[in-house]
């Protein structure tokens, strides 16, 4: 995850611009969502730059870092009770997050996150 976060080389993961709108028409995301890796397969992150966060350094970092953990190695949002493990969302998310287990932490990209921070 990291090599791929400082690959700037032709193979590198490209973060492509995009908007809520594009968002909402071509993925079916809601505005609130701030960057993504798209669920059909293409290599890439998706940055919504019209989220209030985009102009946040500290939250783009995070959500690029988080993204890429998708994306290279692959892990998925680790979940408990149905919530997705979010160290900054919602309370039931942030409940799951630090309800969950160690080994699950490593594979969690949010857990993963924290420890580069
Ligand atoms: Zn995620």
């Amino acid at each position: 995850m990291a090599s791929a976060l400082r690959d700037t080389g032709p193979s590198a993961a490209p973060a492509n611009a995009t908007t809520s709108d594009q968002l909402g028409t071509k993925y079916g995301a809601p505005p609130s969502v701030l960057a993504g890796v798209p669920s059909d397969g293409a290599r890439l992150v998706v940055v919504n730059v019209t989220h209030p966060d985009f102009l946040s350094q500290k939250e783009l970092t995070w959500a690029a870092g988080h993204e890429m953990a998708h994306l290279e190695p692959g892990f998925k949002d680790e979940m408990i009770n149905g919530y997705k493990a979010y160290k900054f969302e919602e309370p039931e998310e942030r409940s799951s997050s630090d309800a969950l287990p160690g080994q699950q932490g490593l594979v969690n990209p949010d857990h993963l996150m924290q420890e580069a921070y």
